[in-house]
């Protein structure tokens, strides 16, 4: 069960450190040694859910990130030269259009 720890690799007394073992001092913030491993994981978990979920997203032909979007391009919503130069040699605008902002609210 869990006590404290949703990883499971600390002990119960370490779990409970106050502000997940993170203490401050003049020299600024300082993690107890104890919970390093914690952290790690923890970063591990979080980075590896977010690939996950950009797996999914598609690709800018370009430089290869991730987007929710892609422009009729295919490129992402970059606007460095690179990306204005390929939309222009598609004989797109350099910049996408920007979404058209909703009509008839007040
Ligand atoms: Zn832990
Ligand atoms: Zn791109």
């Amino acid at each position: 069960m869990s006590d404290g720890c949703r990883l499971g690799c600390c002990t119960p007394e370490v779990a409970a450190l106050p502000v997940g073992g993170w203490t401050t001092s003049d020299k600024g913030w300082k993690l107890d040694d104890r919970r390093r491993e914690h952290v790690a994981r923890e970063w591990r978990e979080k980075s590896a859910q977010i690939d996950r979920m950009q797996a999914d997203y598609p690709k800018c032909k370009l430089c290869g990130q991730a987007a929710l979007r892609l422009d009729v391009a295919g490129l992402c919503s970059k606007i460095d030269e690179v990306h204005k130069a390929y939309r222009v040699r598609l004989g797109l605008p350099a910049v996408p259009a920007a979404p058209v902002p909703q009509r008839g609210r007040r």
